[in-house]
C-alpha cells in the first residue's frame, strides 16, 4: 500500500534558511502547475495495478501548500480519490505556514478532506522569527494555532527550530511553553542545519550574522526532551515528539519504516515497488515533461522523472537500519529485516551492531515478533554516530 506526497513548490518568500525545492514570486503558475500535477496522478494511478492502489497516508508539502485555494487543494486529492483507493481511516496532512491561512481557507481545506494540519511556527519570538526571514511573527503564529482550532483540526502538529540566531535557552523554553499550551497533538523540533548557499549561511560566513555554540544548541535538545517527556508526551522518532501512539505521524513513519510511497510533483522523491524515483526540479521542466508524448511506462515510473534508479539491496539494507534506528521506541525488528532481505541482519551488520552494543549507542529489547535493536536513551542526541556505522564506507 503506498503512501503519497504530493510537493507544492511556491512560497511567498524564500526564509533565509531554507533550501528546499520551492520558488517566490512564481504564483502565477500555480494553475498550469496543478493541471500538470493532476496529470502526473492520473498516469501514475493508471498504471499501478491492482495491488498498489491501495493508499493509506496523503501529505501535501513544500513549499506553502496553504497558498493553495480549498478548491485545488479538493481537486488534488478527488483526482487521487478518483485512480487510487485512499482507505476511509487515511490520514491527510496538509502543511500550513502563518501568514498564509484564513478560517475559511482552513475549513474548506477540511472539507476538501484534509484532516491532520502541520503548522510551521518555528518560534514564538518575534526577534528569531525575523532573524530567519519569516513572513510571519509571534502574534500570527499564536492567531494560527487559534485558526486550527476553530477550524476544527483535532490533528494537529507544530513545527519548532532550535538553534536560531540569537535564540537563548529561556526564548526556546518559551517556545515550548507556547508549543505545549496549544492544542497541539504532535510536535516536530528541528535543530537548524546552516545550508551551502542560503541567505543565512552567507550572513553567518561574513560574521554579521552568529549562531548559538554547539553546547547551547545540545542544550535545547535536551531541555526540549526533559520538558516534553515530564509533561507526558511521547518521545517516539529523534525530532518528533507525540501526545499518544495514535498521534504519531503515519505518513513519516512510512519513510522511516522504508515502506513504499509515490512522490509526485517538482522535485519529490518516491520508493515504490523497487523503485528510487526523483522528479525534475524546476516548476517549468515539470510542466513541459508532463505535455511530451504519453510513454507508456512500468509503474512507478513519471514522463516527470530526472533520476530513476532501481533499487540496490546493499543501500536498502544501509538505508533500512538508519532510518529505522530513528524511530526511538520500535528501532529495527531483525524479524522484519529477515523478512525483506531474506538473510538476517546479525549476518549483514554484525560486526557493525557488536561495536555499537559495546560503545553503549544501541541496544536489543523483545517485542513481540522478536528481537529489536534501538539508540540507547544516552545515544538519542548523538545517534549519527551510531548511524555512520551504516554508511557505506
Ligand atoms: S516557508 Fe518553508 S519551504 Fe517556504 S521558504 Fe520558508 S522554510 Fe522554505
Amino acid at each position: 500500500m503506498p503512501a503519497i506526497y504530493v510537493h507544492i513548490p511556491f512560497c511567498q518568500q524564500r526564509c533565509w534558511y531554507c533550501d528546499f525545492i520551492t520558488y517566490a514570486n512564481k504564483a502565477s503558475l500555480i494553475p498550469q502547475y496543478l493541471e500538470a500535477l493532476l496529470q502526473e496522478i492520473r498516469l501514475l494511478g493508471s498504471a499501478a495495478p491492482e495491488t498498489d492502489k491501495e493508499v493509506g497516508s496523503i501529505f501535501l508539502g513544500g513549499g506553502t501548500p496553504s497558498l493553495l485555494q480549498p478548491g485545488q487543494v479538493r481537486a488534488i486529492l478527488s483526482a487521487i480519490q478518483q485512480r487510487f483507493e485512499v482507505r476511509p481511516d487515511a490520514e491527510i496532512t496538509l502543511e500550513a505556514n502563518p501568514g498564509t491561512i484564513s478560517l475559511g481557507k482552513l475549513q474548506g481545506y477540511r472539507e476538501a478532506g484534509v484532516n491532520r494540519l502541520s503548522l510551521g511556527i518555528q518560534s514564538f519570538d518575534d526577534i528569531e522569527l525575523a532573524g530567519i526571514g519569516r513572513i510571519h511573527n509571534a502574534k500570527i503564529a499564536y492567531e494560527s494555532i487559534e485558526l486550527a482550532r476553530l477550524a476544527g483540526y483535532k490533528a494537529l502538529s507544530l513545527d519548532l527550530i532550535f538553534g536560531l540566531p540569537g535564540q537563548t535557552l529561556q526564548s526556546w523554553e518559551a517556545s515550548l511553553d507556547a508549543a505545549l499550551a496549544a492544542p497541539a497533538r504532535h510536535l516536530s523540533l528541528y535543530s537548524l542545519i546552516l545550508e551551502e548557499g542560503t541567505f543565512l549561511a552567507s550572513q553567518v560566513a561574513q560574521g554579521a550574522v552568529k549562531l548559538p555554540e554547539d553546547d547551547l544548541t545540545a542544550g535545547m535538545y535536551e531541555l526540549a526532551r526533559e520538558k516534553l517527556a515530564a509533561a507526558g508526551w511521547k518521545h517516539y522518532e529523534i525530532s518528533n515528539w507525540a501526545l499518544s501512539a495514535a498521534d504519531e505521524s503515519r505518513h513519516n513513519k512510512v519513510y522511516w519504516q522504508q515502506n513504499d510511497w509515490l512522490g509526485v510533483g517538482v522535485g519529490a522523491h518516491g520508493l515504490c515497488n523497487g523503485w528510487q524515483t526523483a522528479n525534475i526540479e524546476t516548476i517549468e521542466g515539470y510542466i513541459s515533461a508532463i505535455g511530451d508524448e504519453p510513454q507508456s511506462l512500468e509503474f512507478p515510473l513519471s514522463p516527470t522523472n530526472a533520476s530513476r534508479l532501481r533499487v540496490d539491496t546493499d543501500d536498502s539494507m544501509r538505508t533500512f537500519m538508519i532510518f529505522g534506528l530513528r524511530l526511538l521506541e520500535e528501532g529495527v525488528s531483525e524479524a522484519e529485516f529477515q523478512l525483506r532481505f531474506g538473510q538476517g541482519m546479525g549476518k549483514v551488520f554484525g560486526r557493525e551492531i557488536e561495536r555499537l552494543l559495546k560503545r553503549g549507542l544501541i541496544e536489543r529489547v523483545d517485542f513481540p515478533d522478536g528481537p529489536h535493536l534501538r539508540l540507547t536513551h544516552a545515544a538519542v542526541p548523538i545517534g549519527n554516530q551510531a548511524f555512520m556505522e551504516f554508511v557505506e564506507s
